[in-house]
């Protein structure tokens, strides 16, 4: 750190994101991307008359994006900010609402703490449950800004929307931020309780389930008031914060809800299949309904099972969280890398590798 570092963020601990390795080419179960490749319906949009744009300055109000949300999810586009990447819709939230303090689960996106770290917000971790659930009654009524990832991360464990509406229903003087990352792969959005709760942002991104991680796009949808709120931190931050092109993509590939639909079936059918195979090698396997499963060698330690896998060409996550340093997390790839996966993992409990 240098000395002119401002001493208000001292102690600030940045997010570590998952490997993006150069050095071979590895199977990557690492960083939950989608194994599949964008909607053709997105990617034909580049074309040199939208290059010939990148000389004018974004549209800061993203209007075609917000019109393609809205339509699909069934709002009005003043119900829709979009961002780059869901982590600055989630950034934008945790600097308009977080001044009373913030609590979320011990276990869960670790971008949380960082972002209370960096605007100078108190937090509280909830602990999980012993099965990693989130237990519901500890988040009525608790007096600060609840964030919740749903299904949660690392976890990959859903909630049911009965369950978010208590917890908004619970918190009314306070806002409830559900990160709805993995929400595609079999979840319920929470996205049809903005009109009868004004205290709700959903959020959510196009970097999972629609296979646009390098696109860098995200957006929050909620009440009205809230999206001016957040409107006024993006405006006194970065009004231009989607480029052209992925404002673009993004607009055509939120319409395309067959081959989202598509592409989650096929994550869906895999991670059943995974979650098979890991059983049937005496492993652990929490319920996940996200593109990834957390899970647990029956006689290795995670760090072991990390270490065996990358050797031999294929990268997961081992999570930093001390709670769930057994397991590893492991993203669904296609249906031939999730069989070259489980086959490495055999060979390996088989002393063969
Ligand atoms: C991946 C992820 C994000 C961030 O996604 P981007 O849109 O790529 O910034 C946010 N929240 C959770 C829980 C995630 O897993």
């Amino acid at each position: 750190m240098s000395r002119f570092f401002s001493n208000k963020l001292d102690g600030l601990q940045p997010y570590v994101p998952g490997e993006q390795p150069r050095d071979r080419k590895y199977i990557k179960l690492n960083t939950n991307e989608n194994p599949y490749v964008p909607s053709e319906c997105a990617t034909s949009c580049i074309n040199t008359a939208l290059l010939e744009e990148l000389r004018l300055y974004s549209d800061p109000t993203c209007g075609e994006l917000c019109q393609s949300i809205a339509d699909v999810y069934g709002v009005e586009p003043q119900n829709v900010l979009p961002t780059n990447g869901s982590d600055e819709a989630l950034a934008f939230c945790f600097a308009a609402f977080c001044g009373n303090g913030v609590v979320f689960p011990d276990v869960t996106y670790g971008f949380y703490k960082v972002f209370c770290g960096l605007f100078c917000a108190e937090y509280e971790q909830i602990p999980l449950n012993h099965d990693f659930t989130v237990e519901v009654s500890k988040y009525i009524g608790v007096g600060r800004t609840v964030v919740l990832a749903n299904p949660n991360a690392q976890t990959g464990i859903c909630l049911q929307l009965k369950d978010i509406e208590r917890i908004v229903a619970g918190n009314p003087d306070n806002i409830v931020v559900i990160d709805e990352a993995y929400i595609d792969f079999g979840g319920e959005s929470a996205v049809r309780l903005i009109d009868k709760y004004d205290n709700l942002v959903v959020v959510h991104t196009f970097s999972k389930s629609r296979a646009l991680a390098g696109a860098r796009v995200g957006y929050a949808i909620a009440d009205e008031k809230l999206i001016a709120d957040l409107n006024r931190v993006k405006y006194s931050f970065n009004p231009y914060n989607v480029n052209s092109i992925s404002a673009a993509l993004a607009s055509r590939a939120v319409r395309d809800t067959r081959y989202l639909k598509e592409l989650s079936d096929r994550v869906i059918a895999t991670r059943a299949v995974l979650s098979r195979g890991l059983t049937e090698l005496g492993y652990t396997v929490v319920p996940s309904l996200a593109n990834f499963v957390l899970a647990k060698s029956p006689t290795m330690t995670g760090e072991q099972v990390y270490c065996a896998l990358k050797q031999n060409g294929i990268l997961v996550r081992l999570p930093s969280e001390p709670r769930i340093s057994d397991y590893v997390r492991i993203t669904i790839g296609t249906e031939e890398q999730t069989d070259a996966l489980l086959a490495a993992l055999k060979a390996i409990h088989n002393g063969e590798l």
